[in-house]
Parts: C-alpha cells; sequence; structure tokens
C-alpha cells in the first residue's frame, strides 16, 4: 500500500513523500497513526549524530490504530488502540530482567532503526529507506511495528497527549518516580525545561517536594515550569552582573535533562549529603565531567545516567494515564499539534525552543488503500 512519510534526505532534505508499505510480518501489526510526538532524538538522528542510516523516516512516539495483523499477535485485536514507545527485543538478559531500557539490542533496533531481520518495511521509488527507527519510524501516516512493544490506550486521552508519554514525559516523570524515588517534602532540581524536565517538574509536584528548582536559559521556559509548580526558577546564560546561584540552597535529588559535562558539574555541586543526580539527557560525544572523587566519597552522593527513566512502558503508560485522568499531567500546556504536511517547520520549532513539544496530527484520509 501507499502511505505517506517524513523522509530525512541525505542531503538533510525533509520531505513528505509517497512510500510503499509492505504488510506486517509475524508479529508485527501495520497501525494507522493518529499522531507522532517529535523528541529531541529524532533531531539528532535527522543531524546523523546517531549513526541512522538515511535516508530515514524518524518518530518514536506514535499512537494509532491497528489496521493489519500479522501471525501471532497475541492479545491484539484489529481496532485496538495503541502506543508505540521505544524498541526492546523482550528476550535478552535485560529485558528478561525488567530492564527492556537497557536491552542488548537496543541501539540497533532504535537507533539503526533495523528489524531482526535486518530489513525495513519501506520504500521510496523501489528503494529502501529506514522505517524502523526505534522499532516505528512514525513520521507518517502508517507504520508496521512490532506487537511486543505496544502499549494498549483507552479512547479518553486525546492523541496529541498520549504521544508525548511515549518517550519525553514518561523519561521525566519516570526519572523522578522510580530513578530518583523522590519522597513528599524532598528538595528536586531540574536541570533543562523541555519536554523532559517540565515533565520532572510535574512528577516532583505529584511527589509532594518541598522546593522544586528549575534551571533553563530561557525565561518563558522558567515561566512554564513556575506554572507547573516550580517554586525558585534559575535563568543562566545570561549575563546580568549577578550570580543566579546565589541564592538558591542545596537539593536531595536533581534531574539532568540536557547531557553536558558542565549541566552535570553544576548539578552535582547543587546535592546535599546522600543527594542523589540522574541524568537523562544526551550531549555531545566525549563531553567529560569532572567530580571531585573525595567530596563524592565523604558526601554520600551518588550520580547515574538513566534511558527512558528506566521505565517500561507497559506498565508506566497506564500509570500516567491514571495521573492525567486525575488533572496532575496537564499536557497540553507542552504540546503545539502540526499536520504532517508541516513536518519541517515544526521540526524547526523544536530546534529553535520555540515549542517544548511538537506533535505531528495524522490526516486520517491521507495514503489509506
Ligand atoms: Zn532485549
Ligand atoms: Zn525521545
Amino acid at each position: 500500500m501507499v502511505i505517506q512519510a517524513v523522509v530525512a534526505g541525505i542531503n538533510g532534505s525533509i520531505r513528505v513523500m509517497d512510500c510503499e508499505m509492505d504488510l506486517p510480518g509475524p508479529g508485527e501489526v501495520r497501525l494507522r497513526l493518529e499522531a507522532c510526538g517529535i523528541c529531541h532524538t529524532d533531531l539528532l538522528a535527522i543531524d546523523g549524530e546517531l549513526g541512522t542510516p538515511k535516508p530515514m523516516i524518524a518518530g518514536h512516539e506514535g499512537v494509532g490504530v491497528i489496521e493489519a495483523l500479522g501471525e501471532g499477535c497475541d492479545g491484539f485485536a484489529m481496532g485496538d488502540r495503541v502506543l508505540t514507545s521505544y524498541a526492546a527485543c523482550r528476550e535478552c538478559p535485560s529485558c528478561r530482567g525488567g530492564a527492556p531500557a537497557y536491552c542488548r539490542g537496543a541501539f540497533a533496533l532504535n537507533f539503526l532503526g533495523r528489524r531482526v531481520n535486518g530489513d525495513g518495511p519501506v520504500r521510496v521509488d523501489g528503494r529502501p529507506v529506514t522505517s524502523q527507527f526505534f522499532g516505528q519510524s512514525s513520521f507518517a501516516t502508517h507504520t508496521v511495528v512490532a506487537a511486543r512493544n505496544l502499549v494498549p490506550l483507552p479512547p479518553d486521552i486525546p492523541a496529541a497527549l498520549a504521544a508525548p508519554m511515549a518517550c519525553g514525559v514518561q523519561t521525566g516523570m519516570s526519572t523522578v518516580m522510580d530513578v530518583l524515588d523522590v519522597q513528599p517534602g524532598e528538595r528536586l532540581a531540574v536541570f533543562g525545561c523541555g519536554a523532559v524536565g517540565l515533565a520532572a517538574v510535574m512528577a516532583g509536584v505529584l511527589r509532594g517536594c518541598e522546593r522544586i528548582v528549575a534551571v533553563d536559559l530561557r525565561a518563558d521556559r522558567l515561566a512554564l515550569a513556575a506554572e507547573l509548580g516550580a517554586t525558585e526558577t534559575v535563568q543562566v546564560g545570561v549575563d546580568t552582573g549577578a550570580d543566579p546561584w546565589a541564592d538558591v540552597a542545596q537539593v536531595d535529588a536533581a534531574v539532568d535533562a540536557v547531557g553536558t559535562a558542565a549541566v552535570m558539574e553544576k548539578a552535582f555541586g547543587l546535592l546535599d549529603r546522600r543527594g542523589r543526580l540522574a541524568c537523562v539527557g544526551v550531549g555531545p560525544v566525549g563531553d567529560r565531567a569532572r567530580i571531585d572523587a573525595r567530596e563524592l566519597v565523604f558526601s554520600g552522593r551518588s550520580i547515574r545516567g538513566s534511558i527512558e527513566g528506566d521505565a517500561d512502558p507497559r506498565e508506566f503508560v497506564p500509570r500516567m494515564i491514571d495521573h492525567w485522568r486525575a488533572g496532575e499531567l496537564p499536557l497540553e500546556k507542552l504540546v503545539e499539534t502540526y499536520p504532517l504536511s508541516q513536518a519541517a517547520r515544526a521540526l524547526q520549532a523544536l530546534r529553535a525552543g520555540d515549542v517544548i513539544k511538537p506533535v505531528l496530527q495524522m490526516n486520517p484520509e491521507n495514503g489509506d488503500e
């Protein structure tokens, strides 16, 4: 069948094109997509920073409805509404140990965009295009995706709000709730107020933090962080002559949603005794943080990295939906929707930092057989 997809070309072009899609194979379904959020990881892949072969179709926060089933998709049926999170094999030691975010096959399945048998289900003008980025490549009207990477989605949540739960919001919330296990009355700092950082702020509110310090370069993002529940904001990168950290007291837990060595060092320095830092941002290759070895030991602090907040989407997405239903996750404040035809503009809005969470919405009439 012919679908429409946002194809990132070798020369850096972004074009919405007609593509040929195969039927789903064993263990796979075809989704008619409703929406897909845009993450910084999509920009990294399009920029060639993840080794994803081009031409490629990015997109890893898909929401859609099953309209074709391959063999062996037990538990799923035609018409089911689902969310497609990151890809994991569900068979390796990490996956079997309850940590699919650390799947041994994660690099090939997610960044290289490969199926287990190596090829992809989509072609442009008869030539293959990377169409399994994060096991899905959801900047398209349709995707073929492994059933093992699907999470059932109820009908009441709008697609544009569910989509960011596949990656960005999941990462921020799960980092606070599970990786750091922030407790009521604790003091939390969040570095970087994009979708991940703002989700971390919302989770800090949910956990009853006494203080939530939000840190960013931009005043508009800090204003949004405050609206979402941050009790203090620190604008860095502007030369006012005053030290923006002068009045900021130490914290018990911190999230680094930026990923540079400089931010990691600053966040570590803000931790009180026995404080915990979780680093989830993906920064430049080769960036090395300097941590004072004695300080680390004597203060009992800890630093750890996390992918997707360690979350297993099958377990964590239903928890996020419960919080959304309770009115505790005002994701509409983060999301701005664009039609699929405006994908290049949506990508640019994220790159410029003008939109927290752009979400592509697919026209269901387009691309159907
Ligand atoms: Zn695995
Ligand atoms: Zn992502």
